[in-house]
């Protein structure tokens, strides 16, 4: 463990000033307002912009909604007008060459890993939400001073960018400075002040640090054994790690939960429940091993991501969605080897891992909408639909994160069944990264092909491209490894919440008796055959048979239910059928047959 005021990297030595500077200020926390000024020599009718999105996250965001009317000087105070010209665009009509100043507010509430946060607790922002673009002078390098004000004074600062100067570091008033080479490297490094809770570790060489704030009573020195060991695991993977430093940014609060990957460091934001305890079992509990799924899924993308990446992400356009159709290489792969990574550096134990992939393989089972969105469209729409999901998601959709990781299963066991595997797939695509190579879609197969002589044109066709089931249970079967499946009823295809009005509906099931009478999301079903509708009620109609002899229907084998669709009462006529989920248990069952992928692992 370590107390210290700063984490960063290596102190910067520059004679000059970066050309561009940002001066951020917290003495608003009340009103959750951020006071920016930004100062640069501007050319002629300058621009400058703000990212509507994060990238790692593929949501239009439009951050410029919570930015003020901004307003500038010269360094001679002569007031220069500006105009807004798009929604995140604002010109200043200045000369080439006149030292400008730019000052604004940005409203910062928006507690998630990719926005920007400000209370009397905390201070926290990612730059891309915070600090316009000046147009024209993205790889100019950048100053960035963050004054942490009274509130703040003597708090710590998590941050992973090069602090510029000791000098200017001064931390009896707060006040830090940070370097980044452009806007790229800006917006890529996440900042919080706050009480934190500091500590950092070594992995082969290699400084970690892990700074956790909010409420919580996370037993450090078993977080750090734990965390230590995936990260040695995830570097000797690959080889090498694309940083020379790291930092874990983790926020404890009741319930929310995310992360979001940059190139050395990574935000996250997770239940203090998830974080060890103090009595913490060998074999982490649920919520922890959750915990450490996130940090090992995070930290992969150091690599799968943020440095292999797709040719589309050469150059991000922020202003607008990027589309890719290999989200479920860099998000489903990720998924896969964050679980496995656990199991593989001894965190976990193997029936530990058998239980994750098994509720990876009920989540895609249970997901109606896999017969009808492949993966690849799956990527190329996220910005639509997996980022906006609805009532109609699970019926329509398929998760490049789910279906993603499964496929990193089905791809890894099928190069072995060649004499190869994913990880050795892998290693090519951080070895055609470093050669400066971005992935297209050609690049996968043509590494299969070099790795076991063929380009598994099937393979895609079916499963990337396709929305063929996959071969789960007979491939885990060739591996030694058994598929239990078990059913689980949904009566009349609902999936229901009781309150006292009655049975909300979350979900109707595609194709099911519910969904073909009309019955829909969000109705409050309030009677079922006459009856006062009650789960007890409706669990009457779950045998699988579909009709329950008990449950005597007034209208023969048809079936009357009353439900309210906002404030009008309808009436639903349906057949009672109940549908089938399936939930799906693994068990080794041949030892003999398992291969290196599910080897047995010596703890570290
Ligand atoms: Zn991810």
């Amino acid at each position: 463990m370590q107390q210290n005021n700063l984490l960063g990297r290596n102190l910067v030595d520059s004679d000059s000033k970066p050309p561009i500077e940002y001066i951020l200020s917290f003495n608003q926390v009340g009103q959750h307002l951020i006071d920016v000024t930004l100062s640069f020599t501007a050319r002629s009718q300058q621009e400058l912009w703000l990212p509507v999105w994060v990238p790692g996250s593929y949501l239009i965001r439009e951050f410029s909604r919570h930015v003020s009317t901004p307003t500038a000087t010269t360094s001679t105070s002569r007031q220069i007008s500006i105009e807004k010209i798009t929604k995140n665009r604002w010109r200043l009509d200045c000369h080439d060459g006149e030292k400008v100043v730019v000052h604004y507010q940005v409203y910062a509430f928006d507690l998630s890993v990719r926005g920007a946060y400000l209370d009397h607790t905390r201070a926290y922002a990612n730059p891309a939400c915070v600090c316009l673009a000046v147009a024209g002078q993205e790889n100019v390098s950048t100053l960035l001073t963050i004054q942490s004000g009274q509130v703040f004074a003597r708090l710590p600062i998590a941050c992973s960018l090069r602090p510029y100067s000791a000098a200017l570091i001064n931390e009896t008033n707060s006040t830090y400075q940070f370097i980044a080479h452009d806007y790229d490297e800006l917006i890529d490094h996440p900042f919080e002040i706050a009480e934190q809770s500091l500590a950092s570790f070594d992995v082969l060489g290699i400084e970690h640090k892990i700074a956790i704030s909010g409420r919580h009573r996370t037993n450090m020195p078993r977080l750090l054994t734990d965390l230590e060991k995936i990260c040695r695991y995830e570097i000797e993977f690959f080889g090498k790690a694309p940083f020379q430093d790291y930092l874990f940014m983790v926020m404890a609060t009741g319930s929310s939960y995310g992360g979001l990957e940059h190139q050395n460091c990574t935000s996250l934001i997770t239940p203090r429940e998830d974080l060890p305890h103090a009595n913490e079992p060998v074999q982490p509990a649920s919520a922890y091993r959750r915990f450490l799924g996130l940090c090992s899924h995070e930290y992969f993308h150091s690599w799968l991501v943020k440095f292999i990446r797709p040719q589309e992400f050469a150059v991000l356009d922020l202003e607008r969605e990027v589309y890719t159709r290999m989200l479920w290489v860099f998000e489903g792969f990720t998924s896969y080897y964050d679980d496995l990574i656990l199991y593989r550096s001894g965190v976990i134990d193997r029936s530990a891992y058998l239980e994750l992939l098994a509720e990876q393989i009920t989540r895609y089972q249970q997901n109606a909408g896999r017969a009808h969105q492949s993966l690849s469209d799956s990527s190329f729409d996220a910005w639509i639909k997996y980022y906006r999901p609805d009532e109609n998601s699970q019926n329509a959709t398929t998760s490049y994160y789910n279906k993603g990781a499964l496929i990193g299963l089905c791809l890894d066991l099928t190069l072995r069944a060649r004499g190869s595997s994913l990880d050795a797939l892998m290693r090519e695509l951080y070895k055609l990264a470093q050669q400066g190579q971005y992935l297209t879609a050609h690049t996968i197969p043509d590494l299969c092909e070099k790795l076991v002589g063929e380009r598994l044109t099937d393979f895609w066709q079916n499963y990337v491209d396709g929305t063929t089931q996959l071969p789960l249970e007979e491939m885990l079967s060739a591996v030694g490894v058994q598929t239990i499946v078990e059913q689980k009823v949904w009566p009349l295809g609902l999936k229901t919440t009781e309150t006292s009005h009655g049975l909300t509906i979350q979900q109707v099931l595609r194709d099911s008796v519910g969904a073909k009478a009309g019955l829909s999301a969000h109705d409050v079903l309030i009677a079922i055959d006459g009856i006062r509708a009650t789960t007890a009620l409706l669990g009457q109609w779950a045998d699988s048979a579909g009709f329950n002899a008990n449950a005597c229907s007034k209208a023969g084998n048809s079936l009357t239910c009353h439900a309210f669709r906002r404030d009008e009462l309808m009436v639903f006529q349906l057949q009672p059928v109940a549908s089938i989920m399936q939930t799906v248990r693994l068990s080794i069952a041949n030892p003999e047959q398992l291969t290196d992928w599910l080897a047995p692992v010596n703890p570290i």
